[in-house]
């Protein structure tokens, strides 16, 4: 899952990439509003979160534009204490969420994990494919109970193919939603990393479209 921080406190942008990558996440930062629309509006997010005074461009203009172009990734603002008209005038302009500053990054972790969640129906923090099973809070990964030990982007990766059953996913889009923009990834890395979870899962789920990508999906369907 992919993030951007739109924030030009540059201690608070970089402590929230710290944690959230902590978290597994892939995380990209913009300093100001207009690199954070730029980025927004050409790369495929999972959710953004904005801080509304920013330089050059603000967040609502940001959210406002980026809605009228019909980009509905999840957006979660982040507001100065007290500013109650900007929560409003954020969430009007197409905001899912905002966060008063300071805030706790349990609270921003929590409210993440939520509106990414939101548009699959499932309140289920277990992924599960046949006897495959991937916890997404305690990032505990289990074939037929056994319990898989995976490096950081062989979860993610994993992650994301389970969020996708029986879809074909793209080299592209799974570089786009596994690694940040400062990676530089070969589309040959994705097929090494799936090489590497087919050796720890197991060979059978992770089928290759050749020419397409990947999908993960259950033996029981094919
Ligand atoms: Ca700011």
């Amino acid at each position: 899952m992919r993030i951007l921080v739109v924030e030009d406190e540059h201690k608070i942008a970089n402590s929230i990439k710290r944690g959230l990558e902590q978290e597994l996440f892939a995380v990209d930062v913009a300093y100001d509003g207009e690199e954070g629309y730029d980025l927004a509006s050409s790369e495929d997010y999972d959710l953004i979160v904005l801080d509304l005074m920013l330089p050059k461009l603000d967040g609502v203009a940001i959210c406002k534009k980026l809605r009228k172009e019909g980009v509905h990734v999840p957006i979660l603002i982040l507001t100065a204490k007290g500013q109650i008209n900007d929560k409003v005038e954020g969430l009007d302009a197409g905001a899912d969420d905002y966060l008063t500053k300071p805030f706790s990054f349990e609270e921003l972790l929590a409210r993440i994990r939520a509106l990414i969640r939101r548009p699959h129906k499932a309140q289920n923090l277990e992924l599960r494919i046949d006897n495959l099973q991937l916890n997404t809070t305690t990032y505990e990964v289990k074939r037929a109970g056994k319990i898989i030990s995976l490096s950081n982007k062989e979860y993610s990766l994993l992650e994301y193919l389970m969020r996708h059953p029986n879809q074909i996913l793209t080299k592209d889009q799974i570089i786009t939603h596994v690694w940040n923009y400062e990676a530089d990834i070969l589309p040959n890395t994705v097929e090494v990393y799936i090489g590497y979870l087919r050796n720890k899962i197991g060979k059978d789920l992770i089928n290759t479209r050749r020419g397409f990508g990947y999908k993960i999906c259950s033996k029981k369907q094919e």
